[in-house]
């Protein structure tokens, strides 16, 4: 079977799963294995980003540095060094993908402007590692390699078990759309990185990449219409037909709940500190901590349904989708509009209209977002310098046409205008 990246189409599903103790164990200690190394390398890389810089002016700099270079490039030296990582519950795909990561990480660091000397891993009350399904090369299906579905007796209907490298068998759950897909969709399909993760509420989940030559789901129907959208802080986006779709800001409502929840919780720990006991053995700072994590989980989990829901129906209704290529990173660090833009999730929704674009046999498409608010869709003037649209200012009159604009719906529109430009180019 042909390798996951040179497949057409990409799929991931997430599965429930409910591990034994043992299994738990093996995934804390595969969390706790793949930080280790991350970090490892962190600062292995850290070391010889410092001492590169400055080993002009020291040559004594050299026998180090030829030293972590070869640390760097060699996994066996790295082993070698971690005596635990030969423990047998050490998953060795776990240390890879670990590595892998680090090394993409130092990638975009040198290839991306203004991406930071990448960090540590912190240790958290969330687990994950990520390990590979292997296949032979004469495999056919996703289940014949060491991930697949087991059978409790032959007339079993639907599958309750999954068998997962290192794990072995795991009872999981899953949506019905998922598990009809992982049933029905096995020919010419491989399963790539397994990401085993805890999230900080203690439950458990498996995330597989799945890739295949034909497509996981039919196309939608072509409507023949295409559209652009601006997202802005008020509502999700308005689109250039003149909708406006809002936002029903789950983080505000809940917001007070969470405070005083999150309150709470510091209170304990100061407690626990004052009297120097350690947080894990205070029952009462667990219990709180869990119930503060429940409840941010709840707030996340409907902004994601709210955007999924949001996402699918823009991608039913419409061929093309165009949108500002919008670089939220920067704009969170304006700090005044960093918690409405954190909770509308652009970012969020602009790779679930991507996805689901790719998915559905769809169009998504980014343009550059520079003077889309402060150019008039009727005659293309620019508002610069003094003409130009303050922040809150929601209607305007073009000083070149004399047109009167709806902010938002304008920019929409521009966003499409430049969406087709692209296209046209594209095409001719
Ligand atoms: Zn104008």
């Amino acid at each position: 079977m042909r390798k996951c990246a040179d497949m057409k189409y990409h799929f991931a599903a997430k599965l429930r799963i409910y591990p034994s103790s043992e299994q738990k164990h093996m995934i804390a200690v595969n969390d706790g294995a793949s930080r280790f190394v991350y970090n490892r390398m962190t600062a292995n890389d850290r070391d010889l980003h410092a001492m590169k810089k400055a080993a002009g002016m020291c040559p004594a700099y050299r026998e180090r540095i030829a030293y972590l270079e070869q640390v760097r490039s060699s996994k066996k030296e790295l082993v070698n060094t971690i005596p635990f990582l030969n423990d047998k519950n050490v998953d060795s795909l776990a240390v890879d993908n670990a590595i892998k990561n680090h090394n993409l990480a130092w990638k975009r660091f040198r290839e991306v402007p203004g991406t930071g000397v990448p960090g540590f891993h912190k240790r958290s009350y969330e687990q994950s590692y990520q390990t590979n399904a292997h296949y032979r090369k004469d495999a056919a299906s996703w289940e014949d390699g060491n991930v697949h579905f087991v059978k409790r007796s032959a007339g079993e209907q639907v599958p309750h078990l999954i068998t997962l490298p290192m794990l072995g068998t795991i009872r999981f759950r899953c949506s019905e759309k998922v598990l009809f897909m992982l049933i029905s969709h096995k020919e010419d399909t491989r399963i790539g990185t397994i990401t085993i993760r805890r999230d900080n509420c203690g439950d458990y989940y498996a995330v597989l990449q799945i890739s295949s030559d034909t497509p996981f789901t039919e196309s939608l129907r072509k409507t023949g219409t295409c559209v652009g959208i601006d997202m802005n802080l008020t509502d999700l986006y308005t689109d250039s037909d003149g909708r406006v779709i809002d936002n029903p800001k789950y983080g505000r409502g809940m917001k007070k709940k969470l405070a005083k929840a999150q309150r709470r919780l510091s209170r304990m720990k100061e407690a626990a500190i004052k009297d120097s006991r350690p947080l894990s053995g205070s029952s009462n700072y667990q219990k709180q901590r869990l119930r503060t994590a429940v409840l941010q989980r709840k707030v996340s989990r409907s902004r994601e349904d709210y955007l999924q829901v949001q996402s699918k129906r823009l991608v039913e209704s419409q061929d093309m989708i165009v949108s500002e290529d919008l670089k939220v990173k920067s704009l969170l660090r304006n700090h005044r509009l960093a918690y409405g833009i954190s909770d509308v999730s652009w970012g969020r929704f602009m790779e679930l209209l991507g996805q689901k674009a790719a998915l559905y046999g769809k169009e998504y498409l980014k343009v550059p977002a520079r003077y889309t608010t402060q150019t008039c869709s009727v005659c293309g003037f620019v508002c610069k310098g003094e003409d130009k649209i303050p922040l809150g200012v929601s209607e305007w009159v073009c000083p070149g046409c004399g047109s009167h604009h709806d902010r938002n719906h304008n920019a929409a529109v521009v966003v499409l205008q430049r969406g087709l430009a692209i296209k046209a180019m594209q095409a001719g």
